[in-house]
């Protein structure tokens, strides 16, 4: 079986994203990262690999392993039903699976139309290296992959980014296992943040009606159709966060009042810029904005009305 090799050469390419954080690890970074609450759902047609993403040749044994893995790791918990489900598709032909995930992000700043990470330096290098999110130390493994599937994410990013692949640089795969412990470390703990997350599905109706006029669920899934993602402000996390006694009420407070100034800077500067291509991209925020002021000395009422996770 083919090895895979990479080395980053720091340029950069990959911090123009938003990044992905877990719920809990959001909170090291709420002041300096404009903060959302992501819903992500994924879903594989399983009678026909080319209308999914990824858009490699993957065999029905690897896709399998994949969907027992995801179903292992995800779904072992209360929200099995929202993160794992498996049904026909309505014409009753192909056989669908559908993967629902929970988590935060970072979103990047706008300048001249392209997004860019916050700690992303002038020169394109990281100005936070050292205290990085676990997502940018994980990359460019692909925590919904298990290790011995890890060869086809990174075949994937092969053709889409500038990294070292070549074989001169440091192996980082071989024969379904990652050769760097440090690398299958971060994966396991990146993974299992993902699947901690997803506890949070269940409880999300009893946060989010705190704070109308935020989806519901249902509305959320519907949005979402088979496939995408859905940004929305983080208060519900922080109030799950509260309930669950991850963090006081006090810091959760001081996360909203954070994220807020966030959320008013960045539309000034949007404002500021008059870019057209931005207009949508700033009614959201605006929208976001508007919702985080209506939040603010709300959380502990509502964590207290919660059941203590
Ligand atoms: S935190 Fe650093 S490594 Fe991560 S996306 Fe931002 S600039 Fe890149
Ligand atoms: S795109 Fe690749 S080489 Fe560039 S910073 Fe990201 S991981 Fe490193």
């Amino acid at each position: 079986m083919a090895s895979k090799h990479f080395q980053c050469t720091r340029c950069g390419r990959c911090c123009r994203a938003s990044i992905p954080l877990g719920l809990a690890e959001a909170l090291d970074h709420d002041e300096s990262f404009l903060l959302a609450l992501v819903f992500s759902m994924e879903t594989w047609n399983l009678d026909d690999f080319a209308a999914n993403r990824p858009v490699l040749p993957i065999t029905h044994e690897d896709l399998f392993t994949t969907l027992a893995f995801r179903k292992d790791k995800l779904a072992m918990d209360a929200s099995r039903d929202l993160v794992f489900r498996v049904g026909r598709a309505p014409s009753g032909t192909q056989r669908l699976a559908t993967f629902v995930t929970v988590g935060a992000a970072a979103l990047g700043d706008f300048h001249a139309g392209q997004a860019r990470c916050p700690s992303l330096a002038p020169d394109d290098t990281c100005s936070i290296y050292d205290r990085r999110p676990l997502g940018c130390r994980v990359f460019p493994l692909d925590p919904l992959f298990p290790e011995m599937l890890q060869h086809v994410p990174l075949a994937g990013l092969e053709t889409r980014l500038p990294c070292d692949f070549s074989p001169q640089a440091p192996e980082i795969w071989r024969e379904g296992s990652l050769t760097d412990p440090e690398a299958l470390a971060l994966l396991a703990r990146r993974q299992e943040t993902i699947r901690r997350d997803s506890l949070f599905l269940p409880y999300y109706r009893v946060a989010a009606e705190a704070f109308r006029p935020m989806p519901t669920l249902p509305e959320i899934l519907k949005s979402l159709g088979g496939n995408g993602r859905l940004d929305l402000p983080f208060a519900p996390a922080l109030v799950y966060l509260t309930a669950a006694g991850a963090i006081s009420p006090e810091r959760a407070e001081r996360c909203l009042e954070r994220q807020t100034a966030l959320a008013r800077k960045a539309v000034e500067q949007a404002l500021a810029r008059k870019d057209k291509a931005e207009r949508a991209r700033t009614a959201v925020l605006r929208n976001c904005l508007s919702l985080m002021e209506s939040f603010t000395g709300r959380i502990a009422q509502a964590a207290d009305t919660a059941p203590k996770g």
